[in-house]
This record gives structure tokens, C-alpha cells and sequence, in this order.
């Protein structure tokens, strides 16, 4: 067993920690953080060095890299700024789902454009009444003669309002049973009749990374638009969610990582009762626990994302990780507010939005509930 990242995995670690020292200002983040805007011309920045397309093969212009390698970019990213990390590592979230599952066509469109950061995509499943659950979608596609005809609406759908296409999932056979059989995934493009975005406002965190609401009304397409197999739309999207998964769990480790970083720093200096207050147990030990959780977090996602490369991928490892660093990071972003006191809680230091932004890490791509329920079905097979 080696613990040791490669060469070339410090070598990618170092050239992101260089990009976000020289490219993420902070009052840049803070007024985006205010504005809910995406930060593209950083995204594009980011791109051209190849840090959004880690996991895309170099015929397509990507990297040809793991999923180890995209964690350590998105954790370092997500370390430097929790909001601009989340957003620009998010860009080109579901076109893995045309690398995995599309035709020749599908990837000779979207591939390239999405890897040199001309294009940014979106992945649709979540409707308004339905989230966790989604072994039936409200969301249909009717096939008249060579048509599909798409009527539903789906929501909170990250880059929904900036995306170049979408991938959505829908209701393909409202017949069959059990009804997650009957659902499959299209891709639509921007400006496409019929097919309405609206920009949601007012999140609590990862404000950088733009959410919307997608209206379809007869939205018309054809076999060409489908991802993947007709009716295997939901075993698509259960195996994508068992990969991305891990890049959930990564950006936890980042944000914990950098709240933390800044809370031991302030430790040191920040003096009450004639001592910095690190030297109160109450406080240096209170950051030495937390560190040894963010560590076991990111234990726990390297092993994941190494399992996912090795072809050995692991459900039940996978959710492990993002529920294990999620937790991780909710804690270690609290105490970083608290360690920091009434600083903590102004924006200044920025702990407080790395609280704001740690807290959809328990939410999107399965709820903690969810991933416990996952782990619990592995469980109950092996033992
Ligand atoms: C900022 C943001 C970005 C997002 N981006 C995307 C995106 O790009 N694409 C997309 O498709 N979706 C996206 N989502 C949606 C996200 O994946 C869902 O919000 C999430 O899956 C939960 O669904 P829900 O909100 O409908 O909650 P519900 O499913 O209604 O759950 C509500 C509560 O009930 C619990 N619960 C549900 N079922 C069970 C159960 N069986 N056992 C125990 N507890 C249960 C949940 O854990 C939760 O606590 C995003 C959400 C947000 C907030």
C-alpha cells in the first residue's frame, strides 16, 4: 500500500494552488459571492490550463487524468475559495454522462467546446416534486412519428442559466414497471424552441455557482438527442451520481481545509488572557480534532476516487466519503467561526462563507439520509 501521491498529482496540486494564489482575488469572490454571478473569464482562465477537463481524454482535448486528479484540483480549488472553487469545477457537470454514454456525433459536438471552456453544461434530474426520489420522473417525452416532444420542468439545476446544453431525464415509457425503467436521458441545446431558464436567487452559499429552473413546453428533438440507451436513462444517471459523487466529497474536504487554515492561523496570533489563544486546550485541541477528521475525509475520497480509476468503483465507498467529508466540513467551517469569535460571523475573514457554502455538500447529488441508505444496502448485502 503507498499513501504517496505521484510526481505529476503534487505537480497538479501545485500549479492550482499557483493559479488560485495568483488568479482568485478576494474581493472579486466576495463581490460575486454578493452578486450570484459566475465567475467566467476565471472559468475560462482555469479551462485553458486544462483544470475543468482533468477526466475528458486529450482526443477530445481533455487531459486524459482520473478522478483522483480532478479531487485534488477541485480541493484545492475549493480550498483557496469555497464559492469560485464550487462554481468553476461545476462547469462542465453531465457532459461525463456524453464521455460514458454518447455517440460518436454527441462527443465530436460537445466534448471539445466543453474541455477548452467554450461551452458549459448542465445536468437535469431534480424536479419540483421530485428530488431524492427519482425513480419517476413528471418530466415526459412522447415520440410522435420521428419526433420526441418534451413537457415537464425541472429545478435547482446547477449552470441551468449559463449552459451551453442540458442533459434532463425523462419519463420515456409512463407505463412500464417499475417505473425507473421507463426513463432516459436527452440532450438539449441552449436556444432551443420551447425550452425556458429562469435563474434562482436568494441560495444560502456556493452564490459563485449559478442555479435555475428549467421550463420544457413541447420542446422538440429527435433520436439523435438521446444519452445512452432509450429506457436506461436512471441506471445512467445512479452510475454518473456513483462517480461524481466523490467530486462532491472533495470539494467538503477543500472548504474544511481552508476554513480550517484560517482558523489555526488566527489561533496563533489572536491574544486573550495575556496568551495567543491557541495555547487554551479548549481551542488547540478543538483544532486538532478537527484536523483529524478533515484528514480521515480525505483518506476516505482518495480512496473512492483511486477505486473509481483502478475500474474497481465502490457505491458504498463513494457515499461513505461524501458523507463522511460533508459532515467533516460543516464542523470544521463552525469552528472556524467559532475560534474566530464576533470575526468569525463578519465577512471579513470569509469563515462564514465557507460555512454557507459546506452546507450543500450534505444536500445535492443525495442527501446525507440518502448516502446513509446507500451504505446501509451495501451493508446489508456483504454482512
Ligand atoms: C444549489 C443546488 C444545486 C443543485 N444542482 C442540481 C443539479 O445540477 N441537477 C439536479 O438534478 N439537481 C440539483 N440539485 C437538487 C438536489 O440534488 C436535491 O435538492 C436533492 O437531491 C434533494 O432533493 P429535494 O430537495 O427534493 O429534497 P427531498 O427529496 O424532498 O428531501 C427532503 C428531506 O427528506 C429526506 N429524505 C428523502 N427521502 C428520504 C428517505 N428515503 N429516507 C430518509 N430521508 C429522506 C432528505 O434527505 C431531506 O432531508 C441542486 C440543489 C441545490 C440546492
Amino acid at each position: 500500500m503507498n499513501f504517496d501521491l505521484t510526481e505529476e498529482q503534487l505537480e497538479i496540486k501545485r500549479a492550482v494552488k499557483e493559479f488560485c494564489d495568483k488568479e482568485f482575488d478576494p474581493e472579486l469572490a466576495l463581490e460575486l459571492d454578493r452578486k450570484e454571478e459566475f465567475p467566467m473569464e476565471l472559468y475560462k482562465r482555469a479551462a485553458k490550463l486544462g483544470f475543468t477537463s482533468m477526466v475528458f481524454p486529450e482526443e477530445y482535448e481533455g487531459q486524459g487524468y482520473g478522478i483522483l486528479e480532478t479531487c485534488l484540483v477541485v480541493e484545492e480549488m475549493c480550498r483557496a475559495d469555497s464559492s469560485l472553487g464550487v462554481a468553476i469545477t461545476s462547469g462542465t457537470f453531465g457532459s461525463e454522462l456524453i464521455l460514458k454514454h454518447g455517440t460518436e456525433g454527441q462527443k465530436e459536438k460537445y466534448l471539445p467546446p466543453i474541455c477548452r471552456g467554450d461551452f458549459i453544461s448542465s445536468f437535469a434530474v431534480t424536479e419540483p416534486g421530485r428530488g431524492s426520489d427519482i425513480t419517476r420522473m413528471d418530466t415526459v417525452a412522447i415520440k410522435y412519428g420521428e419526433d420526441w416532444w418534451i413537457n415537464g420542468t425541472k429545478t435547482f439545476i446547477t449552470n441551468a442559466p449559463i449552459a451551453d446544453f442540458i442533459i434532463v431525464l425523462c419519463q420515456t415509457d409512463t407505463k412500464v414497471r417499475p417505473t425507473y425503467r421507463g426513463e432516459t436521458l436527452f440532450v438539449i441545446d441552449k436556444g432551443t424552441y420551447g425550452l425556458q431558464v429562469s435563474k434562482l436567487v436568494n441560495k444560502m452559499g456556493i452564490r459563485c455557482s449559478v442555479t435555475g429552473e428549467v421550463s420544457l413546453s413541447d420542446v422538440k428533438v429527435t433520436d439523435w438527442n438521446i444519452v445512452g440507451e432509450l429506457n436506461r436513462g436512471f441506471y445512467h444517471s445512479m452510475e454518473f451520481f456513483d462517480m461524481t459523487r466523490v467530486g462532491v466529497a472533495a470539494q467538503a474536504v477543500g472548504i474544511a481545509q481552508g476554513s480550517f487554515e484560517i482558523a489555526f492561523k488566527y489561533a496563533k496570533k489572536r491574544e486573550a488572557f495575556g496568551q495567543p489563544i491557541i495555547q487554551f486546550q479548549l481551542i488547540g485541541c478543538g483544532l486538532s480534532e478537527i484536523a483529524t477528521k478533515i484528514e480521515a475525509a480525505r483518506l476516505l475520497t482518495y480512496k473512492a476516487a483511486w477505486l473509481i480509476d483502478q475500474g474497481k468503483m465502490d457505491p458504498m465507498v463513494t457515499s461513505m466519503a461524501k458523507l463522511y467529508a460533508s459532515k467533516a466540513a460543516m464542523e470544521a467551517t463552525d469552528l472556524a467561526i467559532q475560534t474566530l469569535g464576533g470575526y468569525g460571523y463578519i465577512g471579513e475573514y470569509k469563515v462564514e462563507k465557507y460555512h454557507r457554502d459546506a452546507k450543500i455538500t450534505e444536500i445535492y447529488e443525495g442527501t446525507s439520509e440518502i448516502q446513509k441508505l446507500t451504505i446501509l444496502r451495501y451493508l446489508l448485502q456483504r454482512y
